[in-house]
C-alpha cells in the first residue's frame, strides 16, 4: 500500500496516510478532505545523452589573393 505525505488546506498540517484505492484522503486532524498530496520522495533517473555530429566542412578564412603571407 502506498504511503503518500498529503497537506491538509484547511489546518496547514502535512500527514503521512495510506492512500487506499478508490478513497480520499481524509485529515486526521481536522478531518477536512481538501488535502493537497506532497510528493516527498523523488525517483531521479534517466540519463540523457547528447551526441552530435554535423557534416559541416571547416570554413577557413578567406584570403584568395594570398596578401597576408599564408599558402593561398
Ligand atoms: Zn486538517
Amino acid at each position: 500500500m502506498p504511503l503518500y505525505e498529503y497537506r491538509c488546506k484547511k489546518c496547514d498540517k502535512s500527514f503521512e496516510i495510506l492512500q487506499k484505492s478508490n478513497e480520499s484522503a481524509v485529515c486526521p486532524e481536522c478531518g477536512g478532505k481538501s488535502m493537497e498530496k506532497l510528493f516527498s520522495v523523488f525517483a531521479s533517473g534517466g540519463s540523457s545523452e547528447a551526441s552530435s555530429s554535423g557534416g559541416v566542412p571547416p570554413s577557413s578564412p578567406g584570403c584568395s589573393s594570398g596578401g597576408c603571407g599564408c599558402a593561398g
